[in-house]
């Protein structure tokens, strides 16, 4: 929680201690109130979010009547968490429940830190005993494919390759075959996420998991978002959940803003969970999201 509180200390500065400053004025006036959901649109807790929680909150804080600083403190936090959800499955599945590998597909824009969450990601699990594959199938970026090798060999995972250019839906093939092959438990594979139209977009990872799917069903198709890029993030995410169908969000680049709101706005947006949570650039910098931790560290 140390370390969680450190990495969100630029959201916890400006979301926490705002939220918990303004509470704490003598008179919770009208004004007040408007200032609490502008510090939390700032944050990029989106429209409807902010307006929900204001309301829940005004509402608890009138039926209290009298009130310290720690039962407003317990008030926002409960408020935030039940904003997170608590009833979501956040758990990544990396069991096939078959004898065949799960397999795992990273979706999302180049530089939101696809390549370097599916490394981690492999860390995390290899840590628990469990052997991977890895799939460089963003072959439009031309350093990918070494990138995420490179996370491999240091990881001790076989990472599957093919040629500059080469076609992702055939690597990602491979990649799966490989798997079967070596046994593995998981394949997880790095996709590019080239936007610059939809139908292109919609077409190769459309390819890539139907040819994924020709040995077995494709277990969890996580979206990486980078949680800087505020509201762009939410229009990207729209596009990604028409295309194939999103089981998680990985939120990165948290440690980098001041904005941790997005997460609720996300949520909401697509309707699937925020699993993990990108806190750095190093390779132990990959959390499960844990919505209780999360507004512990914003607001203590
Ligand atoms: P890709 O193009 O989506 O595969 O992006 P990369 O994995 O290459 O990541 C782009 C940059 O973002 C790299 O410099 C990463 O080190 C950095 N990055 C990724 N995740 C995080 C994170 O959670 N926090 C921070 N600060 N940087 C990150």
């Amino acid at each position: 929680l140390i370390r969680l509180r450190a990495r969100l200390a630029r959201s916890q500065n400006s979301l926490g201690k705002g939220l918990l400053t303004l509470l704490s004025r003598e008179h919770l006036d009208e004004e007040t109130w408007e200032e609490i959901e502008e510090t939390l649109l700032i944050a990029d807790v989106g429209v409807a979010p902010t307006q929900e929680l204001v309301e829940r909150l005004r509402e608890r804080v009138r039926v209290l009547g009298t009130r310290t600083p720690e039962e407003l403190r317990a008030l926002l936090k409960e408020e935030l968490v039940h904003l997170l959800g608590t009833d979501f499955d956040r758990a990544v599945k990396t069991e096939s429940g078959l004898d065949t590998p799960a397999v795992v597909m990273v979706v999302g824009v180049n530089g939101t830190g696809k390549t370097t969450t599916t490394g981690k990601l492999a860390r995390v699990l290899i840590a628990d005993g469990r052997s991977v594959v890895l799939g460089a199938a963003d072959t439009f970026r031309a350093a990918a494919a070494d990138q995420l090798q490179t996370w491999g060999e240091r990881v001790g995972a076989r990472t599957v390759r093919g040629p500059e250019g080469g076609d992702p839906a055939s690597i990602a093939f491979d990649a799966v075959k490989e798997g079967i092959a070596e046994g593995a438990d998981v394949v997880l594979i790095d996709t590019a996420g080239r936007l610059h139209t939809k139908t292109g977009l919609m077409d190769e990872l459309g390819k890539v998991k139907r040819v994924v799917e020709k040995h077995g069903p494709l277990d969890e198709v996580l979206l990486v978002l980078d949680a800087t890029t505020g509201q762009n993030g939410l229009v990207q995410a729209r596009v990604f959940a028409e295309v194939v169908d999103i089981t998680g969000i990985v939120l990165t680049k948290l440690d980098g803003t001041a904005k941790g709101g997005i997460v609720i706005a996300v949520q909401r947006e697509l309707g699937v969970p925020v699993k993990l949570v990108g806190l750095g650039e190093g390779a132990d910098d990959l959390a499960p999201f844990e919505p209780e931790a999360f507004v512990t560290a914003l607001i203590g």
